[in-house]
């Protein structure tokens, strides 16, 4: 027949996600009987808070299994605003400001489809997380991608930001804490990029999803909330999957100027309808005992730290590797350069070799460098030390 199957644009042209490649990988040999140690998930492995699942529980026995209004519950969209006054400090937001989506993921996506035409650039820093430049491909943007490496701490300069800007800029994407990295812009170092997308009129993706998984005591801040006139550019993006283990929930945030909020909802309302309503009052639950909430995540944080510090001691102890201390999110980014492999090569070979799952660089754009989650046991963590030590000194 010669008439195969055609695909579009759209879908020739997107890249399959390679962390998700990683992990099917990983499963693979796992199924197969492989002791694998996974450091390649992106996903906390706590249970999601009792609380949080008891209010959803209630929620289906109720009977909130219909659809709900396609931007979110009222009372959910009207506490996340609330939220974003109270601990962020953005002014007179309003619930309509606010939509839910099923997962932050599709936050991200709405929020570049609202504002980004055929021919819009964006500047995206690298190391990204890897859907932003698939993202705003199938939105017919370009990505203008610049780089800061370890010793920049991963974080672009106002400078680097303002050289790449040109007419044909409308947004960049800022994303702290970062995956894959786990940089943190400071206050000041936030406000500067934000002062540079201001004065250039550009619109600001600010990915906040891991914004209460901070250590060190670093401290993260909204860009909504320095100025009107950034309130007015910034699309605020977050969700539940990471601050309360609530992955598979698909529960995503998006907040933005209400011109901007109603094409987000108009064009949800027209692609998937409203994120799914009994999980809905589960997220409820947690914007609503924010105690608890504060709570559970502070539990959370105290074991992720420990891991990371444990992670990172075992890294920067093994010859070759250049690890920086991250101070956000449950990543850590090392550099494995100087041991004359690709990343891509690297991953394969300790995942043959040690059977130790980890994420190559090249897809957060960002060669020559490897993403660890340390969203995993304690055991696993100090045995695959152990492995990736014995595999590094091999080489
Ligand atoms: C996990 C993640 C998201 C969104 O995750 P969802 O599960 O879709 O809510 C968004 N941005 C970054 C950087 C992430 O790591």
């Amino acid at each position: 027949m010669n008439n195969p199957i055609k695909l579009s644009t759209w879908a020739k042209n997107i890249a399959p996600s390679p962390t998700l490649a990683v992990d099917a990988k990983a499963k693979e040999l796992k199924a197969a009987g492989e002791d694998v140690c996974g450091f390649g998930a992106g996903e906390p492995d706590f249970d999601t808070p009792e609380f949080i699942k008891e209010a959803c529980t209630k929620a289906l026995a109720e009977g909130k299994t219909k659809y709900a209004p396609a931007p979110g519950i009222p009372e959910l969209r009207a506490s996340i605003a609330e939220k974003y006054q109270r601990d962020n400090g953005v002014d007179g937001v309003e619930a309509t400001q606010v939509v839910v989506s099923p997962g932050g993921k599709y936050s991200c996506y709405l929020a570049i489809l609202a504002v980004i035409s055929p021919g819009d650039e964006v500047i995206v820093p690298a190391p990204y997380w890897v859907s932003y430049p698939e993202m705003v491909k199938l939105a017919g943007g370009v990505s203008k991608i610049i780089f800061a490496g370890k010793d920049a701490g991963f974080k672009i300069s106002p400078e680097q930001l303002r050289e790449s800007i040109t007419p044909k800029t409308r947004m960049v994407v800022l994303n702290s804490p970062s995956n894959p990295t786990g940089a943190v812009y400071t206050p000041s170092e936030m406000e500067a990029l934000t002062q540079v997308a201001v004065e250039a009129g550009i619109y600001i993706m600010s990915d906040e999803i891991y914004e209460y998984l901070l250590y060190d005591g670093v401290e993260h801040v909204s860009p909504a909330s320095f100025s009107k006139e950034a309130a007015q550019l910034v699309i605020t993006v977050s969700g539940f999957s990471k601050t309360f283990s609530m992955t598979g929930w698909r529960l995503g945030t998006l907040m933005a100027s209400l011109p901007i909020a109603k094409a987000v909802a108009s064009i949800q309302s027209q692609t998937s309808s409203n994120a799914t309503t009994f999980a809905q009052y589960g997220a409820l639950a947690a914007m609503q005992n924010w105690d608890k909430s504060l709570s559970a995540i502070h539990g959370m944080l105290e074991v992720f730290n420990l891991r990371r510090l444990r992670l990172l001691e075992g890294l920067q102890s093994i010859d070759g590797i250049e690890c920086p201390r991250a101070q956000g999110a449950f990543y850590l980014f090392p550099n494995v350069e100087s041991f004359g492999l690709s990343a891509n090569d690297f991953a394969a070979k300790i995942l043959q070799d040690e059977k130790v799952a980890l994420v190559p660089g090249e897809g957060f754009g960002a060669p020559g460098y490897v993403r660890l989650s340390y969203a995993i046991s304690d055991s696993m963590i100090e045995k695959g030390i152990e492995r990736i030590a014995r595999f590094c000194n091999g080489l």
